[in-house]
C-alpha cells in the first residue's frame, strides 16, 4: 500500500466532511456550535457542510432546545432517520446474523440463520438469503462483514477457519459485491467489535483498550491512540495465542501454552462438564457459580487470563480490557478478580489502573461491529455518500 504524503484541497474537504458526520453520528456533538468547537473548523465551514448534508438528506434539524429566554436557541442536529443505512453481516461457526443499521448504529431490523448445510455453497446461500430478507435496496449504501478468521483482508477472503466443517477459501467480498452492486468491507469480528465500542459504546472515553473475545478460541481487537491497531501485514492481533507456558498445552497453531488452550469458553465448558457431569452450556454454567466446583474452574480461568493479559498490558498499556463474546456472561466478581490480578502483576503498578469491563453492545458487539466496519470507511473519508 502506497501512502500519499501530501494532502490536496479535495482530500481536505473530504476529511472535514467525514469528521463532521462522525461527530454527529457518534453523538459527540449535536449543534453547529459544538461541531465548530470540537472540529476546530470555523462556524462558517461547519454551516456550509451542514447545509449540504441537510440537502442530501443525511442530517436533519430535529428540535429547538429551550434556553429559557437566554440568548438564541440552538438548533439541534441529528442524523436523518430516512437517510442512508448499512447492512452488517456476522459470520460465526454455528450461524450468521444480518442486521440493518442507520449511521447512528441504531439496529432497525435483524435476522439469524443456523448453518444447516455445512458446505461452502450452503454458507453462501444462507448469507444471501439473510441479506435478501433484510436489505432495503433504496437506502443501503454498503455491506460490512465481521467474521471468524483467518482472513485475507487484501482480497476479501475467509481462508481456513479451524473447526469450520472444512469450509475454506470463501471469496465473500467479491460474491456480495457482485450480487448487490454496492461496496463491501470486511474485517475480523473482534476488530469490528472494538471499533463499535470505541465509537458508540463503552470504549468512547478511552483511546487505548483491548477487546478480548472469548469463545471457542480467544480473539482480540486492539485500539491504540483512538484507532484500530493495524499494520502493513494486514493481519489481526491474536492475544489467544500469547503463550503462558512454553512447556504447556499443544496448540493448533504449533506453539505451546497458548492462552486459548486454557481459557476459551469451550475449554472451560468441557472442564465443567467433566467436573459436574452436567451437559450445560458455558452461559448456563455462568449462572451456577455458587457451586464451589464451578467457582473454582472459573477462578482458574481468570488466573490464566490474567497471565496472558499482563503480557499484553505490558506491551500496550491499555486503559481498559473489555471482555466480549461469551465473556459477557461471566458474573461481576470474576471480572473484579481479573482486574485485581492484572493490576497486581503488570509492570506499571501504581500508574494507569486498568479496568476490566463488558462491551456496551454485549454479545451483539460483533454484529454491531460489522456495520461499523462500513461506518469506519465513511468516517475516514474512504466511502463517500453521494447525492441522490
Ligand atoms: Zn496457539
Amino acid at each position: 500500500m502506497i501512502e500519499k504524503l501530501g494532502i490536496n484541497y479535495h482530500d481536505l474537504k473530504t476529511k472535514n466532511r467525514s469528521l463532521i458526520l462522525k461527530l454527529l453520528a457518534t453523538g459527540k456533538c449535536n449543534s453547529r456550535i459544538e461541531l465548530a468547537k470540537e472540529s476546530g473548523l470555523t462556524k462558517m465551514s461547519v454551516s456550509n457542510i451542514i447545509s449540504d448534508f441537510i440537502s442530501m438528506g443525511l442530517v436533519e434539524e430535529s428540535h429547538v432546545e429551550e434556553t429559557h429566554g437566554v440568548g438564541r436557541s440552538p438548533i439541534i442536529l441529528d442524523i436523518n432517520k430516512n437517510g442512508p443505512k448499512v447492512v452488517g453481516l456476522h459470520i460465526g461457526r454455528e450461524g450468521c446474523s444480518v442486521a440493518l443499521y442507520d449511521l447512528k448504529l441504531n439496529k432497525l431490523n435483524s435476522t439469524y440463520g443456523e448453518l444447516s448445510d455445512k458446505t461452502k455453497d450452503g454458507l453462501v446461500a444462507l448469507i444471501i438469503g439473510l441479506i435478501d430478507e433484510i436489505i432495503d435496496k433504496n437506502s443501503v449504501i454498503a455491506i460490512g462483514i465481521g467474521t471468524i478468521g483467518p482472513l485475507d483482508l487484501e482480497n476479501g477472503v475467509i481462508l481456513n477457519p479451524p473447526n469450520f466443517f472444512g469450509i475454506t477459501n470463501i471469496h465473500i467480498v467479491d460474491i456480495l459485491r457482485e450480487r448487490y452492486k454496492i461496496p463491501v468491507y470486511m474485517d475480523s469480528q473482534y476488530n469490528n467489535a472494538a471499533l463499535a465500542e470505541k465509537y458508540y459504546g463503552n470504549g468512547k472515553d478511552y483511546d487505548d483498550f483491548i477487546f478480548l473475545g472469548i469463545t471457542s478460541g480467544i480473539g482480540s481487537g486492539i485500539i491504540l491512540n483512538g484507532e484500530l491497531m493495524k499494520n502493513s501485514s494486514m493481519l489481526t492481533s491474536e492475544v489467544g495465542h500469547t503463550s503462558i507456558d512454553f512447556r504447556g498445552n499443544y496448540c493448533d497453531c504449533g506453539n505451546r501454552g497458548c492462552l486459548e488452550t486454557y481459557a476459551s469458553s469451550n475449554v472451560i465448558r468441557n472442564r465443567l462438564v467433566l467436573e459436574t457431569e452436567k451437559e450445560n452450556t458455558f452461559e448456563e454454567f455462568c449462572t451456577m457459580t455458587e457451586d464451589p466446583r464451578i467457582d473454582r474452574v472459573f477462578m482458574e480461568m481468570m488466573e490464566y487470563l490474567s497471565y496472558g493479559l499482563v503480557s499484553c498490558i505490558n506491551l500496550f498499556n491499555p486503559q481498559i480490557i473489555m471482555l466480549g463474546d461469551r465473556g459477557v456472561f461471566l458474573p461481576d466478581r470474576y471480572l473484579d478478580y481479573l482486574e485485581s490480578q492484572i493490576n497486581k502483576y503488570k509492570l506499571s503498578k501504581s500508574y494507569n489502573y486498568v479496568k476490566v469491563v463488558r462491551p456496551m453492545f454485549g454479545e451483539q458487539a460483533q454484529l454491531a461491529g460489522s456495520a461499523v466496519c462500513v461506518l469506519e470507511q465513511i468516517f475516514q473519508g474512504n466511502l463517500l455518500i453521494n447525492r441522490e
